[in-house]
């Protein structure tokens, strides 16, 4: 077996193994939403139907299972993001849900007229909108990071705009868009020098490579489970602990109370001060499965979609018409891109009748669009279970298409 067993690897994603419209699948939408192995669809199922109890309530066994599965789950989140301790970890819907948490809770109590938060014009509108809503409710201002024709953020005027305002800055770890890799931990250290916290947005990094929070050194962490191979709607919000026991919770009612009395109430620490009622349980057990697939091999699966990206970029630049919009230094393996003389939804919808999952759009980042002048992108977004033969068949398809559209 070689290091990287690229036809192990898709023997674990059953999904791989269908065809569509009369062709094999290529998926290549992964930045939208990953495909899951094996390991976690049975994951859901087993939990189901061996340990389906309630948990941090009973004194049954089953529910003990079930909280010893969560709680094991919690623990391959930490793991999987370097951290020692667990307590920060906070299961949520997703991304959105984990910013939104952070938006609310810590901005609703700490931001007032006159605070400045610092984004990026590359985020996604998961990473704007929230802000843009507290901001407006607090009197704070949002600020935005211009970004470099090449798709990077313009670190001379990230600094510039950096002040003793700021009081949070939040960016994504890795573009959805454009596939670039942010320097966060230089962008954390920045930001925390003029005294500001930093939120990253790591629903586009956790999928790609070895995530390392206290290296990057930032205040919360947010990603999605179903980008990261494991199930829809669930997802974590890491933050210091200090900072998440000091931030009042947003959401009432079991587990997460320590006292409850007509009196008044007092609530716990975290990670069950932010995780009111029952939690997705399964997701969470199959997204600590998902995780612990995915670890052992990060390091060749990064080197593997390197490959493909270097593969991609090249097939992709010699079609005639074609521009990449995006072309940073650091790329994880996604390419945007437009088609002289085709819209993004004609060329996603040839590519469709040959197979060919990509996104197309706006990639709900329309101020990035804005920024280019464009309407939207094709999106070709891979994953380690990606091959060099399916990079190939994009890459035919797309001659095809231009051919079509011309
Ligand atoms: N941030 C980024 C960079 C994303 O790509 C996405 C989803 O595409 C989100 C946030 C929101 O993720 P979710 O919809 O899983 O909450």
């Amino acid at each position: 077996m070689s290091a990287f067993d690229i036809t192990g690897i898709r023997q674990d994603f059953p999904i791989l193994g269908r065809s569509v419209r009369g062709r094999p699948l290529t998926y290549l939408d992964n930045a939208a939403t990953s495909q899951k192995p094996s390991v976690v669809i049975k994951a859901l199922e087993r939990y189901y139907s061996e340990q389906n109890a309630n948990v941090h309530r009973g004194v049954h066994l089953l529910s003990e299972e079930a909280t010893t599965a969560y709680e094991a789950a919690r623990a391959s989140v930490a793991k999987f993001l370097g951290l020692k301790e667990a307590r920060g970890c906070i299961f949520v819907r997703g991304a959105t849900e984990g910013i939104n948490l952070v938006a609310e809770c810590w901005g609703r109590a700490n931001l007032k007229a006159g605070d400045e938060i610092l984004l990026t014009q590359l985020e996604h509108h998961a990473n704007i909108v929230p802000w843009q809503v507290i901001a407006e409710r607090t009197g704070a201002k949002v600020i935005v990071t211009p970004v470099t024709p090449r798709g990077e953020v313009d670190l001379v005027a990230f600094k510039g705009l950096l002040s003793a305002r700021t009081k949070l800055v939040a960016f994504a770890h890795v573009s959805n868009a454009l596939g670039t890799v942010n320097p966060a931990a230089e962008m954390t250290r920045l930001a925390q020098a003029a005294g500001a916290l930093v939120l990253i947005d790591g629903c586009q990094s956790a999928a790609h490579f070895k995530v390392d929070v206290p290296a990057l050194g930032c205040d919360f962490y947010a990603f999605s489970g179903h980008k990261t191979f494991g199930p829809t709607g669930i997802g974590v919000l890491w933050g210091r602990p200090e900072l998440l026991d000091a931030m009042p919770p947003y959401q009432f009612g079991g587990d997460m109370i320590r006292k409850v009395d007509f009196a008044g109430t007092t609530f716990r620490e975290a990670p069950e001060r932010f995780e009111a009622g029952t939690p997705d349980i399964s997701g969470a057990i199959a997204l600590g499965v998902a995780l612990e697939y995915v670890m052992p091999i990060q390091t060749a699966a990064h080197a593997h979609e390197q490959r493909l990206l270097a593969a991609a970029t090249e097939r992709l630049k010699a079609i005639k018409g074609l521009t990449i919009v995006g072309e940073a230094t650091e790329k994880v393996a996604v390419i945007s891109f437009n088609i002289v003389g085709g819209h993004p939804h004609d060329i996603g919808t040839l590519l469709d009748a040959d197979g060919i999952a990509i996104r197309t759009g706006h990639h709900c980042c329309m101020p990035l669009m804005k920024h280019y002048g464009l309407s939207g992108t094709a999106r070709a977004s891979f994953a380690f279970y990606n091959t060099l033969e399916e990079v190939d068949r994009l890459a035919d398809s797309l001659e095809k298409a231009r051919k079509m559209m011309a």
